[in-house]
């Protein structure tokens, strides 16, 4: 029997991570957090004080690190950047706007999707991103599009940049985001973009509880 994948996209600050967590905790399967890949090139990147917008000098340093998927005991897929875990140094502003310009690259990409796929193929899994639906499991039995108003979506950037030590103003949140999410929309590999084979889910005026709900009734149907 295939493992269940569910593919949940959408962009920044709609509330994917707390909904795709929940509703893979309820369905037994892994969590991935693919944005956590994209966030682990671009500290190489930064750590080696490249440019991510230098697609050649990009490509090659993702070809030469060592990504890793980790199932935990949490039951997500930890993120491991050459054999160390990248979740303390990946949710910054700085690295944020670095992920969207590294994903740009065809080549980061292609390598990203490979070991999403090949992770989600072996245990299943709730995979949230930007390609999810539309590339990496385009057949995945259950796809969802969250979006929620950009005012409501900074305000919520806001709170995880805050519960990680960091105060950033409200204004400079929906800029950053604003600016990444055209960047997602209108990149030529794997635009952020939704179609009829999504359900499409307004997070503006529900919790992440009745979001998880929502989503549980639709794969129970
Ligand atoms: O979801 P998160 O904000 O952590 O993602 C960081 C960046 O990684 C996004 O702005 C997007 O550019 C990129 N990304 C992507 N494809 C995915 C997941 C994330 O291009 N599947």
């Amino acid at each position: 029997m295939k493992p269940l994948i569910v593919a949940i996209d959408g962009p920044a600050g709609a509330g994917k991570s707390t909904s795709a967590r929940e509703l893979a905790r309820r369905l037994g399967v892994p969590y991935l957090d693919t944005g956590a890949m994209y966030r682990a090139i671009a500290v190489a990147v930064l750590d080696r004080d490249v440019d991510p917008q230098d697609r050649a000098a990009v490509e090659t340093i993702a070809e030469a690190v060592r990504i890793e998927l980790s199932p935990d005991p949490a039951g997500r897929f930890e993120v491991l950047l050459d054999g160390a875990p990248v979740e303390g140094r990946i949710r910054t502003a700085e690295v944020g706007k670095a992920s969207s310009q590294v994903s740009a690259h065809s080549g980061v990409r292609a390598r990203m999707v490979e070991l999403q796929r090949a992770a989600a193929e072996r245990f299943g899994g709730v995979l949230e991103g930007r390609d999810i639906g539309t590339r990496v499991f385009p057949d995945a039995p259950f796809k969802f599009f969250l979006d929620a108003d950009p005012s409501v979506r900074s305000e919520r950037r806001q709170l995880q940049l805050a519960s990680a030590g960091q105060s950033v103003p409200l204004g400079q949140i929906s800029a950053d985001i604003a600016e990444r999410d055209h960047r997602d929309r209108t990149r030529a590999d794997s635009p952020l973009a939704a179609d009829d084979t999504y359900q499409h889910l307004d997070a503006t005026e529900l919790s992440a509880d009745e979001v998880v709900e929502r989503m549980l009734s639709v794969i129970r149907s």
